[in-house]
């Protein structure tokens, strides 16, 4: 098995390295990942600038290539470019944070295993909850189970799906929950600030909203401490309201 490793930390992020190490066995790993941090870039692609490649060393006697670019580039390039074949599967993350709500829409992490399902590879967006101790290890080794199972399941059509870890630090995971991507995004607030020459700017606070109660969504079950799984889709159509729109009878 042929497996691609992204993320949107960087390439030398400890959660990519831990889901490096917890694949390792299952295949072989190739690791095309940005050289700088870029979360939070949602699906952006590079289309003006160059985009320069480094081979670097990433330790564990394992080479990898460092991608001056986002993390959608690394896999357009990781596909059409640097593996010989087409990976059967791309793994993103782990990513430090927890990638719910609509927070999933401005994420490198999961746009990197989206990109993947535009070529038809299984992909899986893998993140952490935040917290003072991070065991970026055990939550590898839960998203490697669950790879494990995904991989031998049925599936109609390549899967893409996003899994989230809770903070692990608290004790083991409840279980394991397959809910949908709730609505809820982070409770934004900015803080005011004056640089050395008098210029105001701003800096993005706030965390994420709490569902609203009998809910069940990738929030609340994080909340609860669950592992979360979420099959995504990339048609932003609003199905429902196709009728509706039609009718409008809309002309030129
Ligand atoms: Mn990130």
């Amino acid at each position: 098995m042929r497996i691609l490793v992204t993320n949107d930390d960087g390439i030398m992020a400890p959660g990519l390295v831990a889901l490096r190490r917890a694949l390792a066995d299952l295949g072989d790993v190739t690791v095309v990942a940005p050289t700088t941090a870029q979360s939070a870039v949602g699906h952006g692609i590079t289309v003006t600038d160059p985009i320069r490649v480094h081979r670097m060393d990433l330790g564990d006697g394992v080479m990898g290539y460092g991608v001056e670019g986002r993390p959608a580039d690394c896999v357009k390039l990781a596909l059409l470019e640097l593996m010989p074949d087409r990976p059967d599967l791309v793994a993103s993350g782990l990513n430090l944070g927890a990638n719910l709500g609509i927070n999933v829409l401005y994420s490198g992490t999961v746009a990197a295993a989206v990109e993947g399902a535009f070529y038809g590879v299984p992909a899986v967006a893998a993140s952490i909850e935040d917290s003072d101790s991070v065991d970026y290890a055990g939550a590898a080794r839960i998203v490697r189970r669950l790879i494990d199972q995904l991989m031998v399941k049925p599936h109609g059509r390549p899967m893409l799906l996003n899994i989230n870890v809770p903070d692990l630090s608290q004790g083991p995971p409840r279980g394991v929950k397959v809910v949908p991507q709730s609505m809820k995004g982070f409770r934004e607030a900015w803080e005011r600030r004056s640089d050395p020459r008098g210029r105001t700017y701003y800096w993005m606070i706030g965390d994420q909203e709490i569902e609203d109660a009998g809910l069940e969504t990738d929030v609340s079950a994080m909340a609860e401490r669950y592992v979360t799984v979420t099959p995504l889709g990339f048609d932003l159509t609003d199905h429902g309201r196709m009728d509706d729109v039609r009718q409008w009878n809309l002309g030129l």
